[in-house]
């Protein structure tokens, strides 16, 4: 015979992933367990309205009790409210507060993954710091958030604390930048499940939530693609704009047309600041004056005359920038050529927003 015993047992197989992997049940979140003839019911309390992970809890707390009740129990799981403030408004209850010292929010974005959009972010971020810009940079990349991999801030687990009643998260400083990542909050694996309303929300909260303070610049790692995500991100975060990093290849170069027509559609109408093209040539090390155009020549240009963007800059294939990106040092840290690339970009993506 189940007991409630047993079914605390098997919740413990359910880790919360923004709260160091403890379990559901050492959380105090099992409210309560109903064992009937047959059937289970649990309730999870959860202590804010519309919690971003809540569905994700709810459907590994059904998982971990199929995987252990007799076959053909009826599983259900019910959510409670507990500790909610008396008068909350609907929603995510998210304002504008905390990023209201932040002068430029510009997302990065990229038709297709893989073509560098999150390493053009976080050297972007690290040479507009160098310019003497105060920058911050929300990894939302919920598909494979790799700001923690490309900083060496793996790991990190950020402060979250109380003002008022508003939960506030701290961002990580170094290298003279604040960052702030999904992927500081769940494991790459987990972050694969996000799926919909629940990677919204968890957008929402990486970047409302969080204490930027004065900043001149946040940059958005957006999620690859131009999906309802997107569409929900650019109109739920008062963005400025946005630029667009492809590779030169014609494949690409097809999603990039994608990505501006998102931000130039009625319902977004947001400008772009311009294209970066990335790995635009190959230059080998030991012949620095040769280029060999790999992805094609001339891609990023012909994209940009055709949908009168500004290039913003041309990035080449150099080992140092993959090698920065694993090591956690981005390359936009020192001022060998292919630092300084990046030098040139932000300089130009700052011309474009100041203007
Ligand atoms: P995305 O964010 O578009 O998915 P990433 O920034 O993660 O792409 O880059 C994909 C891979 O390509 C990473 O291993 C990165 O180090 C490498 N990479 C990106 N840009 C360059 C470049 N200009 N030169 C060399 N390697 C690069």
């Amino acid at each position: 015979m189940t007991d409630i015993n047993n079914v605390k047992e098997w919740l413990q197989e359910v880790e919360h992933p923004a709260k160091g992997d403890k379990n559901i049940v050492e959380l105090g979140m099992v409210e309560n367990v109903e064992i009937a003839d047959g059937s289970i019911t649990v309730t999870l309390a959860f202590s804010k309205h519309r919690d971003p992970l809540a569905e994700y809890l709810i459907g590994s707390s059904k998982a971990a009790i199929i995987r252990n009740a007799p076959e053909g129990t009826k599983v259900e799981v019910k959510t409670v409210i507990k500790d909610e403030a008396p008068k909350k408004k609907p929603g995510l209850d998210l304002g504008f507060e905390e990023i209201a010292g932040v002068k430029h929010i510009i997302g990065i974005a990229s038709g297709k993954g893989g073509v560098g959009k999150s390493t053009v972010s976080v050297n972007l971020a690290v040479a507009l710091s160098r310019l003497g810009y105060k920058v911050g940079l929300a990894d939302a990349d919920v598909y494979g958030p790799s700001v923690p991999k490309m900083t060496g801030t793996e790991g990190f687990m950020p402060d979250a604390f109380l003002d008022g009643e508003k939960e506030v998260i701290m961002p990580l400083e170094k290298y003279g930048v604040k960052w702030m990542s999904i992927g500081y909050f769940a494991k790459p694996e987990q972050a694969l499940i996000w799926r919909g309303p629940m990677a919204c929300n968890a957008l929402k909260q990486m970047i409302l939530q969080v204490r930027w303070g004065e900043l001149d610049f946040l940059l958005i790692d957006m999620p690859p693609g131009t999906g309802d995500i997107h569409i929900s991100l650019v109109h739920d975060i008062p963005l400025e704009g946005a630029a667009i990093v492809s590779t030169p290849q014609d494949v690409a170069l097809a999603d990039v047309e994608k990505g501006v027509n998102m931000f130039r559609n009625e319902s977004v109408n947001k400008p772009i600041f311009g294209l970066v093209e990335n790995m635009a040539w190959f230059t080998p090390a030991e012949h620095p004056d040769e280029k060999y155009y790999i992805f094609g020549k001339g891609g990023g240009i012909r994209m940009a005359e055709k949908y009168s963007i500004p290039l913003l800059g041309q990035i080449p294939i150099v080992q140092s920038i993959r090698e920065g990106g694993d090591n956690g040092e981005p390359v936009a840290l020192s001022s060998r050529p292919d630092g300084l690339a990046f030098i040139s970009l932000a300089e130009k993506l700052a011309q474009q927003c100041i203007r």
